[in-house]
């Protein structure tokens, strides 16, 4: 079974391993344990929400880096150490990537690890704010050697 085909709480279970042979991990476990096995099989990270790394305090110059593969992305900041204040969430987008927690002034970077899109076929399809993709030596060095 794929982790794209779990749909109920039924499918988490695992159907044991064959009489007369070991049982994997994968059969001996049940629930979330299983949906994680599951969606490793498939290189889907089940909890997306990992801890950050609060091992030391994001800089403007160093920040802690956030890996995300969609647009936009939420980290929980709770400090340094961990759980030092409240968690607070910050908002993170492909546009505006960096953000400074309020509470203990960590800098956290999204950093995209998403598919790469051409822009020049984007057009008309944006966000609708005015935000320009600023315009950088690769721009003006592409169409000659496309
Ligand atoms: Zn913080």
């Amino acid at each position: 079974m794929r982790y794209t085909e779990v749909k109920t709480v039924d499918d988490l279970f695992g159907p044991g391993a064959p009489a007369g042979t070991v049982p994997t991990d994968l059969e001996q476990s049940t629930g979330l344990e299983r949906l994680e096995i599951l969606g490793k099989m498939e290189s889907v990270d089940v909890f997306d929400m990992r801890p950050l790394d609060a091992s030391r305090l994001g800089t403007l110059s160093n920040p802690v880096l956030v890996r995300s593969a969609g647009e936009e992305q939420f980290a929980g900041c709770t400090g340094v150490p961990a759980d030092s204040h409240n968690v607070i969430w910050l908002g993170m987008t492909r546009e505006r990537p960096v953000e400074r927690c309020p509470e203990c002034g960590s800098v956290y970077k999204m950093e995209y690890v998403g598919p790469q899109e051409d822009h020049h076929h984007d057009h008309g399809h944006g966000h609708g704010h005015g935000w320009q993709e600023p315009k950088t030596m690769a721009d003006y060095v592409k169409p000659e050697y496309w």
